[in-house]
């Protein structure tokens, strides 16, 4: 059965707003949307192309998910309040099951947020999908990445390295999509940390979302605040992990380990006991990982420092990146 475009909007993407604040959605040429008086808007987007950002044969609820759990990510490390979405999605051919089951999974997470989706574009081609959020926060409460300072204490929220654990068994063929395995379903459904995005506001001096790796990504936020980090291997969250795998793996995934979409950040030391309350009242763990110093303190090779037993480990910081095999 051959869908036109229309229909497939009408059919799949229609579904009355969550909102009061959309005076418009989905149907005329743009949304029309109310954002609250004072604060910023915050925006961001992102795309997933089959192959590259998702593995062939995901199942469409996970990629639907997927498009819109990383931008509700992006909105969670700047403590902002995710409002609206809209979606482009690009189809080799529209099939009303796959349509059927992306939004499923894209509304889901859109309802478990409030989030009302409020437009997009639809054009036949390779499947890629393109999300963008739209959200509020008052600008002078913004996590930004540049705000860090030397003294700050390191946290990453949740388990970072499952999500990349989930994706190496379904790449070696251990596990399948359907699999029930804890780190498979991290990696199919990660959940976008926006309570503890909001918690922080005030207390955190700089946060970011780990998408790329804990260590590169701690060197991005480095490098945003001209200042350098110092991690300390001893301490890193390896609970979810130490079961089944040996202690240089974890250290591995959960240093380089990508797809977690957990929340690094920095706090003061004055502010560390506020933070860690903060965050278990959001209802989220998080982790002292370390500490930031002044950018000079550190030799050339990287804006991160690993180290174990207060010793610096050789080849682990990030710019030991090619000696990093684990
Ligand atoms: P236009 O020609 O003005 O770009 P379109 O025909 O592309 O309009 O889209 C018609 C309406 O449907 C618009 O309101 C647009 O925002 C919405 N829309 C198109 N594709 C999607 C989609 N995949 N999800 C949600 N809304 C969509
Ligand atoms: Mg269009």
């Amino acid at each position: 059965v051959s869908l036109g475009e229309f229909d497939l909007i009408a059919r799949f993407f229609s579904r009355t707003p969550v909102r009061s604040d959309v005076l418009l959605g989905v149907g005329d040429d743009a949304a029309l949307l109310t954002p609250p008086p004072g604060q910023a808007l915050v925006a961001a987007t992102d795309t997933l192309v089959e192959g590259r950002h998702f593995l062939p044969g995901t199942p469409p609820e996970c990629i639907g998910h997927q498009a819109l759990a990383v931008n509700l990510s992006d909105l969670a490390a700047m403590g902002a309040e995710p409002a609206w979405v809209l979606l482009s999605l690009s189809l080799p051919a529209p099939e009303e099951t796959w349509l059927e089951r992306f939004a499923n999974g894209l509304y889901g997470l859109a309802d478990l947020h409030g989030v009302a989706l409020v437009g997009g574009d639809t054009v036949r081609g390779p499947l890629v999908v393109t999300v963008e959020v739209l959200g509020f926060v008052p600008a002078a409460l913004a996590l930004r990445r540049d705000g860090a300072r030397p003294g700050d204490v390191v946290y990453v929220s949740g388990s970072p390295g499952v999500a990349a654990a989930g994706l190496e068994l379904l790449q070696a063929g251990t596990a399948d999509f359907a699999s029930n395995d804890e780190r498979v379903r991290r990696f199919l459904f990660a959940e976008p940390r926006l309570a503890l995005g909001r918690a922080l506001r005030g207390i955190a001096n700089s946060a970011m979302d780990v998408s790329d790796g804990l260590l590169g990504d701690l060197g991005k936020l480095c490098g945003a605040s001209h200042v350098a980090a110092r991690i300390d291997l001893d301490a890193l969250p390896v609970a979810a992990l130490e079961h089944a795998y040996t202690r240089a793996e974890c250290e591995r995934l959960v240093l380089r380990g990508g797809d977690d979409y957990e929340l690094l950040f920095t706090v003061s030391p004055a502010q560390a006991a506020l933070a860690e309350e903060a965050a278990t009242a959001s209802g989220c763990t998080i982790h002292r990982i370390g500490a930031l110093v002044a950018a000079r303190e550190t030799n050339a090779s990287g804006s991160v420092t690993c180290l174990r037993n207060g010793q610096v480990v050789p080849g682990k910081g990030s710019g030991g990146y090619d000696h990093f095999a684990g």
